[in-house]
């Protein structure tokens, strides 16, 4: 977590978050008062994630709670894809689109397809190998805190499973409506911890997955987050993901350790039917779609 001198909640400031539970051997922090919750890390971050994203994040290494195989499950992914330019097509149709964590170039192919001018940027040495092969010159190997665009160059800037990755994603936020067009929009998606599934499942919920997810927000903290960094929320919607039941095994063998998961991925991981993307939808997941304010005015720990 980034702390500030006094230990305070990121998001509200408010109050020192205390523990909320351990898992996988990370404490998870929750402030009491906005509910936001988020990593206790200590480490260096520029440092991890350019370790952590590596080719094993996407191929299904043994360690990380990632992808069995993001290009393998093509198809799964390519209907995400379609699923998340179908929403970001209600708010803009054309023009520069940047793509915030674009691995392998996936959505960034379909949007171009649409008609976007697109640009992407990740952070892992693997994905974006293959991203360079498909968008010549368009592509950078770079933490988005670290890279530079030029003021005001994006219609639209889209973020997809990447804000919940983020040591301080309203530094990054801030970042990002600098570059964006008068009234451009904003669009991504993280988990709801205030979703029904959350709150059923509690410290076993999917999403909690120390250390690669840093924040978990909820509709409420995220619209929050978005003030603060100058935007004001259009939209909100719950989609599902096409997912392949050979991944589903193996997010549930790496999160949950479980024994009966290890087994499922031992029956389905090698043949045809692990492959088919199936359609699920645990309503846990929001997108949130959202416009720059043409003055903003950032508040924080106030
Ligand atoms: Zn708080």
């Amino acid at each position: 977590m980034r702390k500030d001198k006094t230990n305070r909640c990121y998001l509200c400031g408010f109050r020192i978050p205390s523990i909320a539970f351990k898992k996988l051997g990370w404490n998870i922090l929750q402030c009491k008062s906005c509910g936001v919750y988020n990593l206790d890390f200590a480490g260096e971050y520029q440092q991890f994630i350019r370790t952590y994203y590596d080719r094993g994040f996407f191929t299904g290494g043994s360690n990380r709670a990632g992808y069995l195989s993001y290009e393998g499950d093509r198809k799964a992914e390519d209907k995400n894809m379609a699923n998340y330019l179908k929403g970001v097509r209600r708010f803009v149709q054309s023009g520069e689109l940047l793509d915030v964590g674009c691995a392998t170039g996936l959505f960034m192919l379909q949007a171009e397809k649409a008609g976007f001018t697109v640009t992407g940027l990740d952070v892992s040495e693997y994905a974006t190998r293959i991203a360079k092969r498909r968008f010549t010159g368009k592509i950078k190997t770079e933490s988005i805190e670290n890279a530079l665009y030029a003021p005001r160059s994006f219609s639209v800037i889209t973020l997809f499973d990447v804000i919940e990755h983020l040591e301080d994603p309203r530094a990054v936020l801030v970042k990002l409506h600098g570059y964006l067009k008068k009234n451009g929009i904003l669009v991504l998606n993280t988990g709801d911890a205030d979703s029904l599934m959350a709150k059923i499942q509690g410290k076993d919920w999917h999403f909690f997955i120390p250390p690669q997810h840093f924040f978990y927000f909820s509709k409420k903290t995220l619209t929050t987050l978005l003030h603060q960094a100058g935007f004001r929320v259009l939209a909100i919607d719950r989609k599902g993901k096409w997912v392949t039941l050979r991944y589903l095994f193996h997010l549930a063998r790496q999160i949950q350790q479980d024994a009966l998961a290890k087994f499922g991925f031992k029956l389905v991981g090698g043949i045809a039917p692990g492959k088919i993307p199936i359609y699920i939808n645990l309503f846990d997941n929001i997108t949130v779609y959202a416009v720059k304010k043409n003055n903003r005015t950032q508040k924080r720990n106030t």
